[in-house]
């Protein structure tokens, strides 16, 4: 199983002919309400990969059918627990250019304990991974316990923030970036001295770059993977990173060829990018082969 210690979000998308001025009030013309978050997003990618994924995280009990849709999906979500504090969520305005403005409260997700992680823990064997991202409170308490539990450790700094530096970052066995989240990590800006960094510094794990539409490299022992990305047309990058984490990670946690792996994370990918959204833009595993097919 994959044990993925993540956000659960709720998108409040609001379409707008301009963002909001100081001491306006302005019309919404069009509101939906999605379900968001790196970690519901990447536990949604894991489940259409076909992987056995146990969701831990929070959320407010009025927002139960959120966590229903994640359960549809097929993600276990025994490990969902009920907050009183608000469900994590954005405020998103959209202009008709297609520029967004966000503003976000952690909520439910900054409720995670050692304690909640402690129990996540409990029932596991050596085959599990855990996997987490940045949205979510007692990352320190993931990465350690999991380490001690002998678990393999998957880290997604995403979003990145400087507060990532302080976390034991020793316990990773597998870290997945993108290439400003790569950047911050490592305070480098160009890609040749970031992989320096990391063959020098991170030798303890292996370590993927995804890309954007130049595709994905893989550090693993002396060796170094390249995948280029599919040519598609592109018109929504959002959850990109996601899908690629939950298809990557679902075959490779199944002892899949490396290589592989990282095809089958590029062309879910490729596929999500050209729809619109977040967590409806991933594909399912039919879709995927039926793109690696052609
Ligand atoms: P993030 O969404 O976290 O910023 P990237 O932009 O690096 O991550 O995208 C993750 C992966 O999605 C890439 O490695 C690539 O395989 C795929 N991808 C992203 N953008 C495109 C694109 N325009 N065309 C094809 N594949 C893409």
């Amino acid at each position: 199983a994959i044990i993925n210690f993540g956000s659960i979000n709720i998108d409040h998308v609001y379409q707008v002919d301009h963002f909001v001025q100081p001491g306006e009030t302005l019309a919404s013309t069009h509101y939906q309400q999605l379900l968001g978050g790196k970690g519901a997003n990447q536990s949604i990618a894991l489940a259409q990969a076909g992987a056995d994924v146990r969701h831990v995280g929070s959320i407010h009990e009025n927002d139960a059918t959120f966590k229903q849709t994640l359960i549809k999906k097929g993600v276990d979500c025994r490990g969902v627990k009920c907050s009183e504090t608000p469900s994590g969520h954005a405020i998103i305005q959209v202009t008709p250019s297609g520029e967004n403005a966000i503003v976000l409260f952690g909520g439910a997700n900054q409720t995670i304990t050692a304690d909640t992680v402690n129990k996540a823990l409990l029932d596991t064997s050596s085959s599990d991974w855990v996997l987490t991202q940045n949205e979510t409170s007692s990352i320190a308490d993931v990465l350690r316990l999991a380490k001690e539990s002998q678990l393999k450790v998957a880290f997604n700094p995403a979003p990145m923030s400087e507060s990532v530096k302080a976390l034991p970052l020793d316990c990773i066995d597998l870290l997945i970036v993108n290439e400003t989240e790569a950047a911050a990590l490592t305070d480098k800006e160009e890609l040749d001295d970031i992989l320096t960094v990391f063959k020098e510094q991170w030798s303890h794990c292996e370590v993927i770059i995804t890309l954007g539409k130049a595709g994905v490299m893989m550090l693993r022992g002396n060796d170094t993977i390249e995948v280029e990305a599919f040519s598609v047309d592109a018109v929504d990058t959002t959850a990109a990173g996601d899908t690629f984490i939950g298809y990557f990670l679902s075959a490779y946690s199944t002892h899949t060829d490396a290589k592989r792996a990282l095809i089958r994370g590029c062309a879910a990918s490729a596929i999500a990018v050209t729809r619109e959204g977040a967590a409806q833009s991933i594909p399912t595993q039919k879709e995927v082969d039926r793109f690696l097919a052609k």
